[in-house]
């Protein structure tokens, strides 16, 4: 963007004096300003809320995981996003320990030939609990609470910055956008497995699905991409990359493999999918998965090429292509 923008200043014959006052009387890009919104402080901010010890590691179903749908339903609403048909912002489901939660909220897209058409964002909002629930967490000396700042309090945030950053552009995407936050993640995605089984819109009508789970570690130049090697939205995802290398933040595509996160419930489906991994690291599952560990601003910038990605999704005319073979269920493939 910030390329293309230079070329046109350069273009024009008052400018050549001095490129700042150029720059000064540039048309402002909305998507910049909106991708520049997303900040480390503010990814920082939700994770240090949302992975408190407070929240007890958020086990399905918990108080405080009802908690958390209730604040990204807010959140959602505030931001001036829409309810989802049927659901409202909360889809509630029935986990084997009672009721949980997914949240969900919609942007209408700004085409009416295309606005029926939707690009998904995804994250799980629950963890595995504390070391007395006994679903994996193990204490470490008097540390009992896993508190899962970066599985998966970084994804629920990059979901609710991007909701934030959208509804705030001035042109709507030509697309609608959904964005989802699931429960039941830990326990065999069962949160999206519902999701999928019951759609608050038509599930073919979704053109992408794009899940972030744990994206605040490791390497700062890179973000592994999951599914990059199953449909068109590989050469998307390398596109966006090239033309956003001011972010510093390479999407390196992992080869497919089975199981992982949520993004499978929908590739199941036949749906489009991306997972936006940072990788593992020795607090996984562990207490000292918290909020001093996580590196926010390498997670500011694989939001803001979520961001831009999302966006050229929303806007591209043809919609993805899955290239890999159809799932085995015989469901019906989205075009
Ligand atoms: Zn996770």
């Amino acid at each position: 963007m910030w390329r293309s923008a230079a070329r046109a200043c350069l273009g024009v014959v008052s400018c050549a004096v001095a490129l700042s006052s150029c720059a000064e009387r540039q048309p402002v890009d909305p998507a910049l300003v909106q991708a520049g919104t997303i900040t480390a402080a503010g990814i920082r901010g939700r994770i240090a809320a949302i992975a408190d010890d407070s929240m007890r590691g958020r086990a399905t179903p918990s108080p405080a995981l009802d908690r958390l749908a209730a604040y990204a339903a807010q959140a959602f609403s505030a931001f001036g996003l829409g309810p989802a048909p049927a659901t409202g912002f909360i889809q509630p489901w029935t986990s084997p320990g009672g009721t949980a939660p997914n949240a969900v909220a919609i942007l209408d897209g700004g085409d009416p030939g295309l606005r029926n058409e939707y690009v998904l964002f995804v994250a799980h909002m629950d963890h595995i609990g504390t070391a007395s629930e006994s679903l994996g967490c193990i204490a470490a000396d008097a540390d009992s609470i896993c508190n899962g700042a970066d599985d998966n309090a970084s994804g629920v945030a990059a979901v609710l910055e991007l909701a934030r950053a959208y509804a705030g552009l001035r042109a709507r995407p030509r697309r609608s956008i959904i964005f989802l936050l699931v429960s039941g993640e830990e326990e065999g995605l069962l949160g999206s497995r519902y999701f999928v089984a019951h759609p608050v819109v038509p599930l073919e009508e979704i053109v992408a699905a794009i899940n972030f789970d744990m994206i605040g570690r490791n390497a700062r130049d890179s973000i592994l991409v999951i599914g990059m090697d199953r449909s068109s939205l590989g050469t998307i995802m390398t596109e966006v990359g090239l033309a956003h290398a001011e972010l510093g933040m390479r999407p390196a595509s992992v080869p497919w493999r089975p199981g992982g996160s949520d993004h499978v419930s929908f590739d199941s489906s036949g749906v489009p999918t991306l997972w936006f991994f940072a990788g593992v690291h020795p607090d996984l599952h562990r207490p000292s998965d918290t909020v001093d560990r996580i590196d926010a601003e390498k997670a500011a910038r694989v939001v803001r090429l979520a961001f831009y990605l999302g966006l050229e999704i929303a806007n591209r005319s043809p919609r993805p292509v899955r290239t890999a073979p159809a799932p085995p269920s015989g469901r019906p493939v989205a075009r």
